[in-house]
């Protein structure tokens, strides 16, 4: 295993992870400095010592391997790929598996910090992982993407398990993908293992209610703060920029809520309907064409756009830093729900507080799917199924009463709901691992 380091992209940064994450955002933000720039902030409201805020810092473990790949072409190629996990203080580490090109040690890094805040904010009994190959998974076959899924599998199988590390979907991931972790697990520990993986498909052992629960966690979310600012869902419009596994289930409950959905983008482009999109109709055009473009019910705009349309709600449901100290002024929504992880950085978070933009941080927005994650966790291990409806109201129940803990937190100190939701989040981790005490 390779120890915790840390990298500092700015040549005159000082050494210290601690003090890099402060001065190094003002050179090159990257998401592990936003991360531990919401840490230090918690931090320091904590009022912690040194000592406790680097181990907060620090990944307790990293696992870099190299996936080799036998291509369809006979030809083989070499991919990287990363699992961290952030902590194990409160539980076994939980947290996505994400594919895409620009993965990165850092970006996982910072993932996996944001897993163990959203786990203890939500109170589900886990630490915090992410994992990430730097892949493209539109450049592959189904047959290639079985082949790195399984070889990269198989790396870290010594560090992940139903009691150890728990991987989901994440960005380019699916249900597919778990259901190859599953069988590769499975195959190796000569049994089937349900609990090391969720998001997995329904016919083995997934749970109702998971693909969706992001987006159903962002919607309840999403209305609650819409109504805590006095404005009536059935009379607010709202654009989601992403239309993948968040984005696109929360553009339908948010519409089949009342609320106007006027604008929707991807990675190809944006479209725009003032008088609101018929989500449907659009859900059956990317079905077909692979891309919110081209919708006949719209008329086309720019991504860039999309963020600063006048809208009362904005749902950015992609990746990390796209809202950022460049674009946050010309943001005209008057609530944020953030269905991604990191899209706002600090910089954007201070020019919004400043302008009166509410926004409701990732750990706390977007921790639907890690609650249902868990709930799958948990039917797996007691080999006893949930119905839809059961999944549903505990989902929502949680969501919304962590909403109000958060938003009681961030009143009675006068905190943003991040720096609140971050510092809640942090003192349960801090407190489980004082209990335990240091070993030796
Ligand atoms: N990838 C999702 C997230 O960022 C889900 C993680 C999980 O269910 O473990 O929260």
């Amino acid at each position: 295993l390779l120890a915790a380091t840390t990298t500092s992209t700015a040549t005159d940064a000082p050494a210290s992870p601690l003090i890099a994450a402060g001065s190094a955002a003002q050179h090159i933000a990257t998401p592990l400095t936003d991360a531990r720039a919401q840490l230090a902030e918690a931090v320091g409201l904590l009022g912690y010592t040194d000592g406790l805020h680097q181990m907060l810092a620090t990944p307790r473990r990293e696992l870099t391997v190299s996936v080799p790949l036998r291509m369809d072409s006979g030809e083989s190629r070499l991919y990287i790929g990363h699992r961290v996990q952030h902590n194990f203080s409160r539980g076994p580490a939980k947290g996505g598996l994400r594919y895409a090109p620009n993965v990165n040690l850092d970006e996982v890094r910072a993932l996996a910090m944001w897993m163990t805040w959203k786990c203890a904010l939500l109170d589900v009994p886990y630490g915090g992982a992410k994992g990430g190959i730097a892949i493209d998974p539109r450049e592959h076959s189904k047959a290639e993407l079985e082949r790195v899924t399984r070889r990269y599998t198989s790396e870290i199988l010594p560090i992940i398990g139903p009691e150890r590390d728990i991987p989901a979907p994440d960005v380019g991931t699916d249900e597919q993908t778990m259901a190859w972790i599953m069988d590769t697990y499975s195959v190796t520990s000569g049994y089937t293992v349900p609990g090391i993986v969720t998001g997995k498909p329904i016919a083995l052992g997934g749970s109702q209610g998971r693909a969706s629960a992001t987006s159903r966690g962002v919607t309840h979310i999403a209305l609650a703060a819409l109504r805590h600012r006095g404005i009536e869902p059935s009379r607010a419009t709202a654009a989601v920029q992403g239309f993948g596994k968040v984005g696109a289930d929360a553009a339908r409950f948010l519409s089949e809520a009342g609320v106007r959905v006027a604008g929707v983008s991807d990675q190809y482009g944006a479209v725009y309907n003032a008088t609101g999109l018929d989500v449907e109709a659009l859900t059956d055009h990317v079905r077909a064409t692979g891309s919110v473009v081209g919708f006949a019910g719209a008329e086309a705009i720019d991504g860039a756009q999309l963020l600063t349309l006048d809208v009362d709600l904005l749902v950015p449901a992609a990746v990390e830093g796209v809202l950022h100290e460049g674009n946050a002024a010309a943001v005209r929504a008057t609530v944020i729900v953030e269905g991604a992880n990191g899209p706002t950085t600090p910089g954007a978070d201070s020019i919004l507080r400043e302008n009166g933009v509410l926004v409701v941080p990732d750990i706390l927005a977007n921790a639907g799917g890690v609650i249902v994650s868990y709930f799958e966790w948990v039917q797996a291990n007691q080999a006893y199924w949930w119905r839809a409806d059961e999944v549903e109201s505990r989902l929502e129940e949680r969501m919304l009463s962590a909403w109000h803990h958060v938003l009681g937190y961030s009143q009675a100190r006068g905190l943003s709901l991040r720096t609140a939701a971050t510092a809640l989040a942090v003192e349960r981790v801090a407190e489980a691992h004082k209990l335990r005490g240091l070993y030796p």
